[in-house]
């Protein structure tokens, strides 16, 4: 069942999601070769207690770290840990914000350095295929017209798309329904409505769509060893337009 949220309850969203935002846009600023994954964690820490907020991630089915940072081929959820950032990795920071009783999503890739133009292109492709699968987030739309813009984007450009992880509703909780993948059907699936709200994240491979999962349990990575960006907003569906809550 996919929950409607009140005009109060989006009001509470655009809090903490905006809050999200803002982490994770101080925490992309500090991305530069010679800085650990766990020094990205620690900062993640003090900004969000700063906030008077808490981590959605810190615990969350026993995830022991503060945000997530996936470095090249690592798709998501990487601990932080002694890994150093260099000189030409892309690097994502998904963070999970919980204040108010409504929880914020948001992840994005940035360059440490200078990159190489495969891993420009794909965090390029990542981005537009993340605002091509927004657009679509519009009463009388179909869930599968955001699916489908995202792989479209993404497959025009020869990259491939993440089938195990994908997109969610959220709100009081970080995975309601419906589930949101980044490939679909158009005109397929639940009918959009002004009120839900969903967490909109496309994982990208340079290489195949294959990922697997490391030894520690949550680390995914490419199998084939390519790059991997995933760039997520949280976003309101409107009446007539998206309304992006992770905004600063
Ligand atoms: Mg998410």
């Amino acid at each position: 069942m996919i929950i409607i949220k009140t005009p109060l309850e989006i009001e509470a969203m655009r809090r903490v999601n905006r809050m999200t935002a803002r982490v994770r846009d101080e925490l992309a600023a500090m991305v530069r070769p010679g800085i650990t994954t766990l020094e990205l964690g620690n900062a993640a820490f003090e900004l969000v207690q700063k906030l008077g907020a808490t981590s959605a991630f810190y615990g969350y089915h026993g995830f022991p770290g503060h945000i997530c940072v996936s470095i090249n081929e690592e798709v998501v959820h990487g601990i932080p840990g002694r890994r150093v950032i260099k000189e030409g990795d892309i690097v994502s920071i998904d963070t999970g914000l919980a204040f108010g009783g409504f929880i914020g999503d948001t992840a994005v890739t940035v360059a440490a350095g200078e990159i190489d133009d495969k891993k420009k292109k794909l965090l390029e492709v990542t981005k537009a295929a993340l605002d091509a699968g927004i657009s679509k987030a519009v009463a009388g739309n179909r869930l599968g017209d955001i699916s489908y813009a995202i792989q479209t984007v993404v497959e025009a450009a020869g990259f491939s798309v993440v089938r195990e992880f994908v997109g969610h509703g959220i709100g009081r909780d970080m995975h309601e329904d419906p589930q949101i993948p980044n490939f679909g059907n158009p005109g397929r699936g639940p009918k959009l409505k002004p009120g839900m709200t969903f967490a909109i994240e496309p994982m990208v491979n340079v290489g195949g769509s294959k990922v697997k999962v490391l030894d520690d349990n949550w680390t995914a990575v490419t199998c084939d060893g390519s790059a991997s960006a995933h760039f997520e907003h949280t976003v309101a569906v409107g009446a007539t337009a998206p309304e992006i809550l992770t905004l600063t």
